[in-house]
């Protein structure tokens, strides 16, 4: 895209021109009424006669005048402005500068100068560079709501659809980015100072906030740093923009705007991160117990085989069932059965060391990944969970007390073995099986350390 500072370059104004139009201003000024006529009588034509007032003030001064620096800038740039935000297409306001160019040749024609006629010519060319520029920015940035909407639809959608609780501050830190920015682009393209979603200072916005009151521990040491940076450049950035419109200094807004733009991309891919972070967390935990869920079971198992594998380790796989666990929800009802799995799921985070992984497996079963240096660990680890719960007593708002007891089925698998996952963790579940079979409370553990003759046995 083309900026404005680099139009003086392209529109081929040149001192001959500025001296021709110059020498004719007086004689151009008389046609002050004319050339608003024309100009009228177009936009009529073109269907927009219910449009507000079509020339900005000091319009056509700026064009006859000779000066084609700052001002005239300013003036073409505001008069483009206008026609964008009164609702004229991009066509249209060529038509416009078509029209325009026709009366410029009729007063040439009249003055009896093809000098004057071509300088003329170039000055509207000039007028229409810019409004090129000035649309094709305004697209851009309609280009930028448009993706940012659908990123912040996306969002949500998915926010709604999957039930996860994702911090909605999250959520609503990188949506009130958004709109800061979309403000900060209005006001430096209309020249005004105030809206309600603009604060011009980094420290003071919605985003800084949200980073004092829980963001700034949110986002990785690493990237701590470079986000503030970006965030500050985007507010010095807008500021600076802003500060140019209100200036009358049109020219170097765009650019402006779009290294603006280009700092919050830094910002928003850094938000866009943790929001996504906090999906994966979400969707791989179980929300009553706060466990890994079953979904994240396969890759934390390949991690752990590989390390085991690496490092020498058995690894030890815990199926845990709770006993007769259906008469419970039957007589106290599921949300009742819910507490008392939640209790459970405390118990087993005590006994448990905080390198285990526990996964709930579903509705009241649970299982224990674990790594050890000895072929007893699952063994162990599995009594010491059954007794634990064993000695508890599970007290009911109504003051009823109830025992609870679990099964469990211990594997102590040798890493340096290659069996299928599924057909590790069906090992450890048949030995829970085993300790049903056998009673209940109790479990049952077996060593896999060589591959059987029969894998039947
Ligand atoms: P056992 O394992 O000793 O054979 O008996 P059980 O009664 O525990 O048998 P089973 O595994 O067939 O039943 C599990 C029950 O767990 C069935 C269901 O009522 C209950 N359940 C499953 N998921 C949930 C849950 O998310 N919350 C609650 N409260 N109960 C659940
Ligand atoms: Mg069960
Ligand atoms: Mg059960």
């Amino acid at each position: 895209m083309m900026h404005i500072s680099q139009l003086k370059d392209t529109a081929r104004i040149g001192p001959l021109d500025r001296l021709e139009v110059e020498k004719y201003y007086l004689p151009l000024l008389e046609q002050q009424a004319s050339f608003d006529q024309a100009m009228n009588d177009s936009f009529t034509e073109l269907g927009l006669a219910d449009k507000p007032s079509i020339l900005v003030k000091d319009y056509f001064v700026s064009l006859i005048n000779g000066v084609y620096q700052n001002n005239y800038y300013s003036v073409q740039y505001q008069q483009t402005l206008h026609w964008l935000k009164a609702g004229l297409s991009f066509k249209q306001c060529l038509l416009l500068l078509t029209q325009m160019q026709q009366q410029f040749i009729r007063y040439a024609d009249h003055l009896n100068s093809d000098a004057l006629a071509k300088s003329l010519l170039h000055v509207v060319g000039l007028g229409q560079s810019i409004v090129t520029t000035v649309y094709s920015v305004a697209e851009s940035i309609e280009r930028m709501k448009a993706r940012s909407n659908h990123e912040i639809r996306r969002i949500r959608n998915s926010y709604c659809s999957t039930s996860l609780e994702v911090s909605q501050t999250l959520i609503d830190a990188y949506i009130n980015h958004q709109k800061w920015k979309m403000s900060a682009f209005e006001l430096a393209l209309e020249g005004q100072t105030e809206s309600e979603n603009y604060q011009s200072s980094h420290l003071d916005c919605k985003l800084a906030n949200w980073l004092d009151e829980e963001g700034l521990q949110l986002i990785p040491e690493a990237q701590k740093q470079y986000f503030l940076e970006a965030h500050e450049r985007v507010h010095r950035l807008a500021n600076l923009a802003i500060e140019e419109a209100m200036q009358n200094r049109h020219e170097n807004i765009i650019e402006l705007l779009m290294e603006m733009e280009m700092a919050s991309e830094d910002v928003m891919d850094v938000l866009l991160d943790l929001i996504e972070k906090q999906f994966v967390e979400e969707a791989n935990t179980d929300s009553l117990t706060g466990f890994l869920n079953r979904r994240a079971f396969d890759f934390e198992f390949d991690k752990a085989l590989a390390f085991a594998k690496r490092h020498d380790f058995w690894l030890d796989l815990v199926v845990i069932d709770v006993d007769h666990f259906k008469p419970i929800n039957d007589q106290y009802g599921h949300q009742q059965g819910d507490t008392v799995l939640k209790k459970l799921a405390d118990i087993f985070t005590q006994v448990a060391r905080t390198e285990d992984m526990i996964f709930r497996w579903g509705g009241e079963e649970f299982v224990v990944i674990t790594l050890d240096k000895e072929p007893e660990g699952s063994e162990m680890l599995a009594e010491r969970l059954r007794k634990a719960v064993e000695k508890e007593t599970f007290v009911f708002p109504d003051g009823a007390a109830l025992k609870l007891t679990i099964s469990c089925g211990a594997l102590s698998y040798w890493a340096g073995l290659t069996l299928p996952e599924k057909t590790v963790f069906e090992l450890a579940d048949e030995q829970l099986y085993l300790a049903k079979q056998n009673g209940r409370n109790q479990i049952s553990h077996r060593v896999y350390d060589v591959v059987p003759v029969n894998p039947g046995e």
